[in-house]
């Protein structure tokens, strides 16, 4: 090397720190600034109303106020939506970060290491946020990757909605989210409570609390059979009524809520009666079981888009393994029904896509074949906004444009109430007061 190219790569390193630095001096700085956001519609997400002429106050990420028609304060920024539908950030409860799933998904299982799932979520992340998703919950990963992927967002370090993270799903050993599912045998070998499998109670007790150790935000288990895995049924209880409840009162000791993957009816009225909070897919569900939801104050996270989409992968030769392909192409069609049924008999719903399984980024799909599927575009919207707040228990925090809470917004042109698809075309996300995505 020249002493001419040392010294350019010397300055270009310098400028580029000195760049980096900048950037996230600007980050801070937006921040931290004073900003009256003029919105042209306002979506109040507690009454489901679109309301017309209004600004947003926000000051240190926060929602200060709202106030009618257009005002702005000493020392504050006008960001111009008066053109735009401003809701409150999406959220979606249901998302697997580290996974997009594809033909070569089974093999990776063997040739990736967490270093390439991490890097992958960092890409997925961002296009969520981008899509207007402001929170997730992550129901699934391996290595703890979406923990680290939460605090890397935390930290500022990358770019991404905020996460809660289940950390890895609790299953029984061969049921749903069994890590060594159809593998060879001596590759199977017996994981443990560690690795999310537990037969008992008191394994039961102790992945819970491993997740506690991990620093993962709730607990997700899969309390059925499941389309995805290479396992031979979709929907058969894969845990008795002890483990499902040890499993629950356990995650009470630490704060957690219990997200629980079902398809089959038996394995879902086991865990309402011990109390979980959401049931994920719910596909076989019936009317005694709907009432059971009812009565436990259940919620139900349909994921539509996964249903749709496995569905539709199911039609093409080889995509899936033999013994999956048959399980999607009779589980998936049924969700949409479910889901129907389920809204009409007044089961609290909250979004959820199960994305990672369908692309990242394409999340606001749900909303239309929640429409189709007979719920109002204010009902859908809200379902990803004031009932994922409750959910999630942060609804002091989240939800709604209101005083006080994180001022999560996103635009989108038109009226999302007369054409829902406006929800798949978010052009402005704002992020605890810190714009991520302006339209050009
Ligand atoms: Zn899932």
């Amino acid at each position: 090397m020249t002493i001419t190219q040392r010294i350019s790569l010397i300055v270009g390193r310098a400028l580029r720190t000195l760049l980096g630095l900048a950037l996230l001096t600007t980050a801070n700085l937006v921040a931290a600034e004073n900003i009256a956001v003029h919105a042209g519609w306002l979506f109040d997400s507690e009454t489901g109303r679109l309301l017309e002429k209004r600004t947003v106050h926000v000051v240190d990420g926060k929602v200060e106020s709202v106030e009618r028609g257009y005002t702005q304060r000493a020392g504050e920024r006008v960001i111009d939506l008066t053109a735009f539908s401003v809701l409150p950030g999406l959220m979606d409860m249901h998302t697997h970060l580290a996974y997009e799933f594809g033909p070569r998904t089974y093999t990776e299982a063997f040739t990736w290491n967490p270093a390439d799932y991490t890097l992958r979520a960092v890409d997925t992340a961002k296009r969520t946020l981008m899509a207007g998703f402001t929170t997730v919950r992550d129901l699934g990963d391996s290595d703890n990757v979406t923990v680290s992927l939460r605090n890397a967002i935390n930290r500022g370090d990358i770019v991404g909605p905020r996460v809660y993270t289940a950390g890895k799903s609790i299953a029984t050993t061969g049921g749903h989210a069994d890590p060594t599912n159809g593998h060879r045998h001596d590759l199977m070998g017996s994981p443990g409570p560690a690795e999310g499998v537990i037969n008992g109670s008191a394994s039961a007790r102790e992945a819970v609390r491993q997740r506690y150790k991990d620093g993962a935000d709730l607990i997700k288990i899969t309390a059925t059979g499941g389309v995805l895995s290479v396992a031979k049924s979709g929907q058969n209880p894969q845990f008795m009524q002890d483990e499902v409840e040890a499993i629950v009162q356990t995650a009470k000791d630490y704060g957690f809520t219990v997200a629980v993957h079902a398809h089959g009816k038996e394995g879902m009225e086991r865990a309402i009666r011990a109390g979980v909070d959401s049931i994920e897919h719910g596909t076989y569900m019936d009317d005694k079981t709907m009432a059971l939801m009812v009565d436990h104050g259940t919620w139900y996270v349909p994921t539509l888009l996964a249903g749709d989409w496995v569905t539709q992968k199911s039609a093409i030769d080889g995509f899936f393994p033999e013994m999956v392909r048959t399980k999607a192409a009779k589980i998936g069609p049924l969700i949409q029904d479910t889901f129907q049924r389920a809204h009409k008999k007044g089961v609290k719903i909250a979004f959820g896509t199960d994305t990672g399984v369908s692309r990242h980024g394409e999340n606001a799909k749900e909303f239309a074949l929640m429409v189709q599927g007979g719920m109002s575009p204010a009902d859908a919207i809200r379902s990803a906004t004031w009932n994922a707040a409750q959910l999630l228990n942060a609804q002091d925090e989240l939800g709604s444009i209101a005083p006080g809470k994180q001022a999560d917004l996103v635009a989108v042109i038109g009226n999302p109430l007369e054409d829902i698809s406006t929800l798949e075309r978010v052009r402005f996300v704002m992020k605890g007061g810190v714009v991520y995505k302006q339209p050009e």
